[in-house]
């Protein structure tokens, strides 16, 4: 799409150019004459001819100076201060070159007087009005007789006044103009209750900012304030508007200089942030939550943990392949994280997707890449699933780090952990986004991934305990899981984390007909379901692994 303001910005650039150059025809004109009345020739066709020849030749190099000018003088007002004393002193040739005093084209000053006071303003227009009367005046005292001096400087003075009055009113009109321009540009660009840039000016920012070059790594932090319809529902919505007030204010004060804030939407802010490094940023986006957090917000004591906080998603600008779309959806998806892992946090983005990237580098198994791109279909037909398996990574993560398993089990351990619902590719599409509780025929469908996916897997060189970890991933310690119904020892010790990580995230995650548990609830459902789904040892060291972490 096209933007308005910078064709219309290109449409005055180019009536100021043609004017500037018929100026200057009118300029080349009475120079060309005087030249060949000076000359004694007396063949009049030979003299035209030389005339015609003179002329275009004065033309064309007038036409090669404007595009000289234009191109090799990138700083606008370099450009200016040039283009105007050449196009003075062009413009006191011909009134020398007419006779000076006794010239009929002082006019031609007026008429830069005028075109320059149009593009550049009132100051500009009172000093070049200025300096073509002295320029008139001088040529008045240097070139007339004591007799006619008074009648010239008259004459002269009037002309100046003109110069003046019209540099006046029209540069009054431009200054106004343009001070009106640059408020309402202003204003389309701010959000009118805080004061920062909006969501319009934010996107037209990104689009700009996405291929230029800068000094320092960017990173955008998408912000949103926990828990604030709660706020509004008990305060009311005034309070809850000075609570978005004094949050842009306390931003604005904790963001490094070459940072910006914009209010993205109700109660979400991003900010641009240039920072050595991202543990810079992710300092800098702390600052900021704390700062909030820190600040005695009216009736926070209702909010729950009686504290008003924001969570912030922090994502990287990446190299030339980047799209603003693409950085937003990274920044949004670490502000999820944030938010879905207790709030008040600031969380930097990363996708187990792209661990998975690096995963495959150390193995060297192309076979994995087919196996991401399954993944990938996963991810299109069901976003569910996709966080899902993003978040039970994160948990096996943890346990394996907390746990301190060796290189080789946590490896495989992930990698069941990346692939366990992959069965899923063979689920129809209706089954997998059903709001409602499934009948017993799409139960039976639900129930086969675990052995369809394993099969999947099976495929993978070395991949057999990982098919086993994935075909078990529903099983129970008791022997009452599916698909085999297998238990206790019989069950590849690592399956049953992988059964802790991905029962934990059903709990605690938002699914259709399910209420949803705080980690606290779903530590006590772990514990009273210990012996009969959970290994009654590993649950505990689950449960200690998330406590480290979060609480
Ligand atoms: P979460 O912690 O998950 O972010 O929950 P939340 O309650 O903050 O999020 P939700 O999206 O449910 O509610 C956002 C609320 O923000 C709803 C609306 O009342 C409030 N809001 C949005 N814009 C404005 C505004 O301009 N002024 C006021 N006072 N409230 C706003
Ligand atoms: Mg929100
Ligand atoms: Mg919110």
């Amino acid at each position: 799409m096209s933007n308005p303001t910078h064709d219309h910005g290109l449409d005055v650039k180019n009536i100021f150019i043609t004017l500037k150059i018929l100026i200057l025809f009118f300029c080349v004109i009475p120079v060309t004459q005087a030249i060949f009345l000076a000359s004694s020739s007396d063949e009049i066709l030979d003299f035209n001819l030389a005339k015609m020849v003179t002329f275009l030749i004065i033309i064309s190099l007038v036409t090669l100076f404007w595009f000289v000018i234009n191109y090799t003088f990138k700083n606008y007002r370099v450009r200016a201060v040039i283009e105007i004393l050449v196009m003075h002193s062009i413009a006191v040739l011909c009134y020398v070159s007419t006779g000076t005093a006794a010239s009929s084209y002082k006019f031609i000053f007026a008429l830069i007087v005028l075109i320059y006071t149009m593009e550049l303003g009132l100051k500009i227009g009172f000093l070049l009005s200025g300096v073509s009367g002295l320029t008139i005046f001088i040529g008045d005292l240097l070139t007339c007789t004591q007799a006619h001096r008074s009648s010239h400087f008259q004459a002269d003075i009037i002309l100046t006044a003109t110069f003046v009055l019209v540099a006046y009113i029209v540069g009054f009109y431009v200054d106004k103009d343009r001070k009106l321009i640059n408020n309402l540009k202003e204003s389309v660009n701010r959000d009118s209750l805080t004061g920062l840039f909006n969501h319009r000016y934010f996107h037209q920012y990104m689009r700009e900012i996405i291929t230029q070059e800068t000094n320092e790594q960017l990173y955008l932090f998408m912000a949103d304030i926990d828990y604030f319809k709660v706020y509004n529902d008990t305060l009311g919505h005034q309070k809850g508007d000075r609570v978005l007030k004094k949050i842009a204010a306390l931003a604005l004060e904790n963001i490094p200089e070459g940072g910006l804030v914009f209010r993205y939407g109700g109660e979400e802010f991003t900010f641009l942030i240039p920072a050595k490094s991202t543990n810079d940023a992710i300092n800098i986006a702390n600052r900021i939550r704390i700062s909030i957090s820190e600040h005695r917000f009216e009736g926070e004591e209702m909010m729950p943990g009686h504290d008003l906080t924001i969570s912030i998603g922090v994502a990287e600008r990446r190299g030339a392949s980047d799209t603003v779309a693409d950085w937003i959806e990274r920044a949004d998806n670490a502000l999820y994280k944030a938010k879905f892992f207790r709030k008040n946090r600031v969380q930097l983005y990363s996708s187990v997707f792209e661990r998975f990237d690096h995963l495959d580098q150390i193995d060297g198994d192309e076979r994995i890449i087919s196996i991401k791109t399954l993944l990938s279909v996963i991810n299109s037909r069901d976003r569910y699933t996709y966080n899902h398996t993003d978040r039970v990574v994160h948990y096996c993560e943890i346990f394996s780090k907390y746990a301190k398993l060796s290189e080789a089990d946590s490896r495989t351990l992930l990698y069941g952990a990346y692939l366990h619902d992959i069965g899923k590719i063979n689920v129809s599409q209706e089954i997998l986004i059903s709001e409602k509780p499934l009948t017993d025929e799409q139960w039976a469908e639900m129930k086969k991934h675990p052995s369809d996916g394993a099969d999947i897997v099976q495929k993978i060189k070395n991949f057999d305990t990982v098919a086993d970890i994935v075909r078990q991933h529903h099983e129970k310690f008791n022997g009452m899981g599916y698909p085999l119904g297998l238990k206790g020892e019989e069950l590849n010790p690592l399956s049953r984390v992988l059964t802790l990580a991905d029962s934990f995230d059903a709990m605690t995650a938002k699914r259709p007909y399910q209420k949803v548990k705080t980690f606290e609830e779903a530590f006590v459902e772990i514990r009273r379901c210990k012996g009969t789904q959970f290994d009654p040892q590993l649950a505990e060291i689950f449960i200690a692994a998330i406590k480290d972490t979060y609480c």
